[in-house]
């Protein structure tokens, strides 16, 4: 821990913040695992905000 709280050691560290990265690290979570999530852009500009939000098979 460092002084201000936050955790230094994980369990799982998640690379992107996409739905894909968001949804392990939220199950990672559910199981009790600390979990980092790195993210190289400020916000969020990566497929799962660009997508045309249809629920497919072949989308
Ligand atoms: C134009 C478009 C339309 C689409 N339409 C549909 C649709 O209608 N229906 C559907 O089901 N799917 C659709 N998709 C597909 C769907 O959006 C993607 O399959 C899904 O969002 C991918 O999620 P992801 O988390 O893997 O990727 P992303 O959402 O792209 O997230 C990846 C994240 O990782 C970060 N990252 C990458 N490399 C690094 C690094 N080295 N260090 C740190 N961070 C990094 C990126 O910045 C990004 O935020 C569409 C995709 C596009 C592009």
């Amino acid at each position: 821990m460092t002084m201000n709280g936050t955790a230094t050691h994980y369990d799982l560290v998640v690379v992107g913040a996409g739905i894909v990265g968001l949804a392990t690290a939220w199950t990672a979570r559910q199981r009790g695992l600390r979990v980092a999530v790195v993210e190289r852009n400020a916000k969020a500009i990566g497929a799962s905000v660009r997508n045309f939000g249809f629920i497919t098979v072949t989308g």
